[in-house]
């Protein structure tokens, strides 16, 4: 079946947890490549392209710019202030961003994976529901994860 794709890119920053601990607050310009699968319409397209953009931006203008924090991490504690998020974390570090910056994500960890299934997850419910959809997120140009629906 044919395949349309289009690119996207994402600058944000994200508080991810190893073994060790958490990494320092840290960003990436993540560059999304999303493929939709589906036989042509009567103007023998998969999709118009510019469709399949403006529903990619629609998703990705969410978290654009933002810091993303999980919201299930039992390591990480968020205190909610006039304004501002504080985090707490396990070995004691603080941070306090203001809360127009930041964009809670309903996972453990906010890693490749679980932005590329959150992304992912919010396109379902947008795209045409016999498409197959493909997305690609590249975290650095040599590390990336891949997620099919
Ligand atoms: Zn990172």
């Amino acid at each position: 079946m044919p395949k349309a794709c289009v690119t996207h890119v994402i600058p944000l920053a994200h508080l991810v947890e190893r073994k060790e601990g958490f990494e320092t607050l840290h960003g990436h310009n993540y560059h999304v490549l999303l493929c939709i699968e589906k036989v042509l319409d009567e103007h023998r397209m998969v999709m118009d392209f510019s469709d399949i953009k403006s529903t990619l931006k629609s998703i990705c203008r969410k978290i654009d710019h933002k810091v993303l924090i999980p919201t299930e991490n039992p390591r990480l504690k968020v205190e909610l202030g006039k304004g501002s998020v504080k985090l707490k974390l396990q070995n004691g570090k603080e941070y306090i961003l203001p809360r127009e910056d930041v964009e809670f994500i309903p996972t453990r960890n906010v890693t490749a994976e679980e932005i590329a299934r959150h992304i992912l997850s919010k396109l379902k419910e947008l795209i045409p529901s016999d498409a197959k959809l493909e997305l690609t997120l590249y975290e650095t140009p040599s590390s990336f994860v891949k997620l099919e629906i």
